[in-house]
């Protein structure tokens, strides 16, 4: 079987940056799932549909194309239905309409099969909220990174900040626990640990030490 290397955890632990330097370490693929929960989520704003209109969103959610390929930089970039949208779906707005509709069974079931395809050899690097529990349950190596509250508003902020988005601190910090809130306590795939999953606190750990501690565990 194909290995899988799952990375779950909520907003801002670190998931994105040490799930990409995890994957070009070892050569494997990289699924960053939350990005797909962004495109539906995106598309559905430029469609004009309600977040409110169940059907539509899951109607949208199986015709939205998502592509990624990277810049010459190595930076990834995200198509969705032909136009590069990699900036749209950082902003916080975009993360927020990602968690409304990734609340709804039917939605997640129309994205499940496009999350498997991206399980091709030598390996997979799949970042998200229920990649250990839900999309890849046999996963050899399953990890859950957590860091406080305040570092995660924090590392948001110095993102957006360098993408030029206008953003303060005390309010992103009140939109992530909202947006952790409802992922935790949805009925459907709730943001929590595999029970055979790792879990590290990467609260005042610099990248390059978690990436380690990843990769100890790939390679033990
Ligand atoms: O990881 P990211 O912040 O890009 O995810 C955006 C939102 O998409 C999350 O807040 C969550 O509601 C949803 N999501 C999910 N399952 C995943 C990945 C993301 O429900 N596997």
């Amino acid at each position: 079987t194909i290995p899988v290397l799952t990375i779950d955890g909520p907003s801002g632990s670190g998931k994105g940056t040490i799930s990409r330097h995890v994957a070009q370490r070892l050569g494997w693929h990289y699924l960053d799932s939350g990005a797909l929960y962004r495109a539906v989520g995106v598309a559905a704003g430029w469609a004009d549909i309600d977040l409110d209109d169940h059907g539509a969103l899951v109607r949208c959610a199986f015709d939205t194309q998502v592509g990624f390929r990277a810049d010459p930089g190595g930076e990834l970039r995200v198509v969705v239905n032909g136009v590069d949208a990699t900036d749209e779906l950082r902003t916080e707005t975009a993360g927020a309409a990602a968690s409304a509709i990734a609340a709804i069974p039917e939605v997640r079931a129309a994205l499940k099969d496009r999350q498997r395809d991206f399980r091709q050899l030598p390996g997979l690097v799949a970042d998200g909220r229920d990649m250990g529990t839900v999309i890849f349950p046999d996963a050899a190596i399953k990890v859950f990174l957590t860091a406080s509250a305040e570092e995660r508003a924090e590392r948001r902020y110095k993102q957006l900040n360098d993408k030029g988005v206008s953003v303060t601190l005390g309010g992103l910090l009140r939109e992530i626990l909202a947006r952790d809130a409802r992922d935790a306590q949805r009925a459907v795939a709730p943001l929590r640990p595999a029970e055979d999953a790792v879990r590290i606190d990467t609260t005042g750990q610099g990248i390059e030490t978690v990436v380690e501690r990843v990769l100890a565990l790939v390679k033990p």
